[in-house]
């Protein structure tokens, strides 16, 4: 059972002390206080742990400074969405909102190889607003014999350089828990010129120990990707783990899903997944459209296979993306196939806003419908 309190109110921890005044009158239960500081929104959430069969939902309703009290099962007891409302939902970190009103590119290098090409990538990110980017450092690749990362070596100048540029945020995928304490140490060392954002790649989507530590270190936001092939569910409840150790920071991340029936696509695109996470949970979504298509192939309409996978993520409400780009592809260590050269990036930034002008008038038109259809039933 969730007790959910008013957002945003002055006193919520004397709202606090009186569900726990109440719930003592109910023995066996645990009470575990939960604040959510979304980028728009504090939320507190006081949730009741153990046998609440019995327990009368009115007993918790009745408290002033209590919005609503939910029954939920023990799935996605912190990530799920239980409050229906269209509140906005999601966190900032280092003055970048993560939440449903805006989209961010999180653009850059698969993996770091030179310091001219890191710099080349980030003047342009730069050149075009671009605040996040990604940064691959810790490779995990199929074959050992492939280029695996330059590790720790780059983070000195990765992060100067994300300095230099005004990049807010870097996303790094960590494949150890010693990669985070490597990150946050050369984040210290450089004077922290930027924030990390921690990837949680595909391949170590049920790593629950790696889930764990990065849960624990809230100070993290997180990038989890879902697993390419486990069920969505299994997913979310992986991200549950993340949560459940103490950090929501979670932005959910599609990257399409392995089967050949995605053929001549590295994977199958599952980005009509998007509304079914944002119905189920209140992360922000992204999609990462050059792992789902894996080439630069482009259609006869003159539009690469990954921006027109980019539209279909965004059309669907996606928040972010995620998008390889390199100065040089063809000499790209690792994913260069896929990787868009830096003079598409305006376009791409101008095709991202158009599609997001679509989803917003996809939702006037069935939003209009839905308050309709609620009015008439
Ligand atoms: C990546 O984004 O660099 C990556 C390895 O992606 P995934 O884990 O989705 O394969
Ligand atoms: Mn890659």
């Amino acid at each position: 059972m969730i007790v959910i309190l008013e957002p945003d109110l002055p006193d919520r921890r004397a709202v606090v002390e009186r569900v726990v005044a109440v719930a003592r009158r109910f023995p066996g239960l645990e009470v575990r206080p939960y604040d959510f500081c979304g980028a728009e929104h504090t939320f507190t959430e006081v949730h009741l742990v153990g046998c609440t069969a019995q327990v009368p939902a009115d007993a918790f309703d009745a408290l002033p400074g209590v919005l609503r009290v939910v029954r939920v099962s023990a799935r996605y007891r912190l990530i799920g969405r239980h409050d229906p409302a269209p509140r906005s939902v999601g966190f900032a970190v280092n003055g970048v909102r993560f939440d449903e009103r805006s989209v961010h590119l999180i653009a850059g290098l698969c993996a770091v190889d030179t310091r001219q090409h890191v710099e080349a990538t980030m003047a342009a990110l730069a050149a075009s607003g671009i605040v996040t980017a990604r940064m691959g450092a810790y490779k995990p690749r199929t074959s050992p014999y492939d280029f695996q990362g330059l590790g720790s070596a780059c983070l000195p100048w990765v992060l100067e350089l994300a300095g230099k540029y005004g990049i807010r945020l870097v996303a790094m995928e960590v494949t150890d828990a010693r990669h985070i304490d490597e990150i946050d140490a050369a984040l210290e060392a450089a004077g922290r010129p930027t924030a990390g954002m921690l990837q949680v790649g595909t391949r170590n989507a049920q790593n629950f120990e790696l889930l764990k530590q990065i849960g624990r270190r809230g100070e993290f936001p997180v990038l989890y990707k879902r697993g390419m092939g486990i069920t969505l569910e299994e997913s979310l409840n992986a991200c549950e783990y993340i949560a459940s150790e103490g950090n929501s920071r979670i932005v959910f991340c599609l990257r399409g899903v392995k089967t050949h029936l995605g053929d001549p696509h590295r994977n199958l695109v599952d980005f009509a997944h998007v509304p079914v996470v944002r119905r189920q949970t209140r992360l922000p979504v992204c999609v990462d459209p050059s792992h789902s298509v894996g080439s630069r192939a482009v259609a006869p309409d003159g539009i690469p296979d990954v921006v027109h996978a980019i539209g279909q993520g965004v059309v669907a409400g996606a928040t972010a993306v995620l998008v390889d780009f390199h100065p040089r592809p063809e000499v790209a260590l690792c994913d260069g196939g896929q990787a868009l050269r830096l003079e598409e990036l305006p376009r791409l930034v101008a095709y991202v806003a158009a599609m997001r002008a679509a989803y917003g008038t996809a939702v006037s038109l069935f939003g209009e419908a839905s308050a309709l259809r609620s009015a008439t039933a």
